[in-house]
């Protein structure tokens, strides 16, 4: 996924500094709604610690458990796990010198899964191999007071026992520092073909972005981790982050001000309908309340994430990112569903309607070849062929019907393939996996 080039030569942003923020950026020009601000490469990827799958150590893609998935250990050390043998090649991310740690230390009586503390292990490593980007990295905001001795501390403390065995000598607060300096800065990414954000990744400039001013960007990034931050594509009408007024319900609610920070109490928010006025601090109440109920919900349960969709809805934009993030857990749930032998219409249809909607805002905000669109797109196909031989089969559509929906089928499949098979990272599996669809379809 390429998008346009950056302009090159004209700096969008510089940086300043503030006692509260610490360093951030700030727009050094006028930048107009959709224009890239910045690209960046990660310093580090790991996976978040809650983050259960088997992951390859190189490109983070989700190993699927045996028999279908392909696992390639590292010859080497023989902890780390590769997607292919294509990875296991490349250094960029399981360097030689983790990989020598790793052999060194977690020999066969030592079985200790270091998912959950790979992302610090790759940072301590910068500090013997570069200097100045560790000295970078220790410059960002920790936080460090106001995390001490809370809950996340002592959970982070256990990590850092583990660490030491490792033998990094720093002291337990630089460590703890080091687990501040993720949780501040760190994004959330996702395992490239996949919807769920369950990688953390560390950006030297995307991290000096002041938090508050990430609410007016909207980022993407490709397979390979490099992450684009565009100014916010609001006014092309992806409504990212669109609030509904409270009092007169129909109205969307914008940001007027001026400042980089939003979220303050002077009351810049305005109703485009009812010209009511809203403080920045009451929006991110409401946003934060509404994640924690997302956060909260039993993921595994239709009902209860559709019941949050229902009720979100008078409140967030369709397209609003809370809303999507839950349209695209139930998207999951879903495509379970529909791989049991006679799923229900209502839920197929269901599932054609979230692919739909999910599609329009990715057409906004991804324009052009994007490989979750091809993922999106190749998940519409099907629940478009079960309902359309299902309505054949109780003789409720026509033959020439049933064709024109197959036809519309085809054409979403190809759309997907023509973008999928473009992706430029594609590895051995992901051509294996398609020459699977390609099969599939040709026995349709
Ligand atoms: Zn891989
Ligand atoms: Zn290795
Ligand atoms: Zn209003």
């Amino acid at each position: 996924m390429r998008i346009e080039e950056v302009t090159t030569g004209i700096v969008k942003y510089k940086e300043s500094y503030s006692d509260k923020l610490g360093r951030y950026l700030v727009a050094a020009k006028k930048i107009s709604p959709g224009e890239v601000i910045l690209r960046d490469n990660p310093i580090v990827v790991g996976a978040a610690s809650f983050n259960d799958n088997s992951l390859c150590f190189s490109c983070f893609r989700v190993i699927e458990p045996k028999p279908i998935g392909l696992k390639f250990p590292c010859p080497k050390c023989k902890v780390a796990i590769f997607c292919s043998k294509n990875c296991e090649t490349r250094e960029s991310f399981h360097t030689p010198e983790e990989c020598k740690l790793l052999k060194d230390k977690l020999s066969e009586s030592v079985n200790l899964d270091v998912r959950g503390i790979l992302l610090l292990i790759r940072l301590l490593l910068i500090k013997k191999r570069n200097a100045e980007q560790w000295n970078q990295i220790m410059n960002l905001e920790a936080h460090l007071e106001e995390r001490r001795n809370t809950l996340v501390w002592k959970e982070r403390q256990e990590e850092i026992e583990i660490l030491k065995s490792f033998e990094f000598f720093e002291n337990d607060e630089d460590l703890q520092r080091l687990c501040g300096i993720i949780d501040v800065n760190s994004f959330e990414l996702r395992s490239p073909g996949t919807l769920d954000s369950a990688l953390r990744g560390l950006y030297a400039e995307a991290a000096l972005m002041a938090h508050d001013c990430r609410g007016n960007t909207h980022l993407t990034v490709d397979d390979d981790f490099q992450l684009t931050v565009y100014a916010n594509p609001e006014e092309l009408g992806a409504n990212l982050s669109s609030i509904y007024c409270p009092r007169c319900k129909e109205g969307l609610i914008r940001y007027e001000g001026k400042k980089m920070n939003p979220y303050l109490r002077e009351k810049k928010w305005k109703c485009k309908k009812c010209q009511r006025f809203y403080s920045g601090a009451l929006i991110k109440t409401t946003l934060e309340l509404t994640k924690t109920r997302i956060d909260q919900a039993d993921e595994s349960r239709i009902k209860e994430l559709e019941t949050l969709l229902k009720n979100f809805s008078a409140m967030l934009h369709s397209n609003h990112f809370l809303m999507m993030s839950l349209k695209q857990k139930l998207l999951a749930l879903y495509r379970k569903e529909i791989t049991c032998l006679n799923p229900k219409k209502k839920i197929l249809q269901r599932m054609m309607e979230l692919c739909k909607g999910i599609l329009q805002v990715l057409e906004i905000v991804e324009p052009g070849i994007s490989r979750l669109k091809g993922i999106i797109l190749y998940e519409i196909h099907l629940p478009i062929i079960i309902i359309a031989n299902k309505d054949y089969a109780l003789k409720e559509i026509t033959s020439e019907d049933l064709a024109k929906r197959l036809e519309e089928a085809e054409n979403y499949l190809k759309k997907s393939l023509s973008m999928l098979l473009i992706e430029p990272a594609s590895t051995p599996e992901d051509r294996y996996r398609l020459r699977w669809i390609i099969k599939k379809l040709i026995l349709k």
